[in-house]
């Protein structure tokens, strides 16, 4: 972690908060790019602090890291493709099928429909 983001955290998350509201917190950072900011609260003041407080991880999540859009740029400018249907900006990505079988495609950033399987 850099010593900016220590600071930052330091600095917005680690604060007792004066009102109260108790909630729960997750955060999920994704390499695709769909960072997932979750609270749960069961009391008015935790939904209200709790709110805030996500919007805070949020914006900063997005500061660092873009959208999904913005990072499928970042690729695309390291040697992306385009899809193939509306020529829009696009990523390649492969895996494993859970009965182990390798998969390779070309996903639009557009439409999540323009997939195209290399075989
Ligand atoms: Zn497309």
């Amino acid at each position: 972690m850099e010593n900016e983001d220590e600071q930052w955290i330091k600095g917005n998350l680690g604060e007792e908060k004066e009102s109260g509201g108790e909630f729960e917190f997750e955060c999920f950072l994704s390499t695709d790019g769909k960072h997932t900011v979750r609270i749960l609260a069961k009391t008015p003041e935790g939904r209200k602090d709790g709110l805030s407080y996500a919007q805070k991880v949020y914006d900063r999540i997005l500061v660092r890291y873009g959208t999904k859009q913005a990072q499928a740029v970042k690729e695309y400018k390291n040697g992306g493709v385009h899809c193939k249907t509306c020529n829009a900006i696009a990523q390649e990505k492969s895996g494993t099928t859970k009965d182990g079988r390798a998969w390779k495609g070309i996903f639009c950033s557009a439409e999540k429909d323009h997939v195209e399987w290399v075989r």
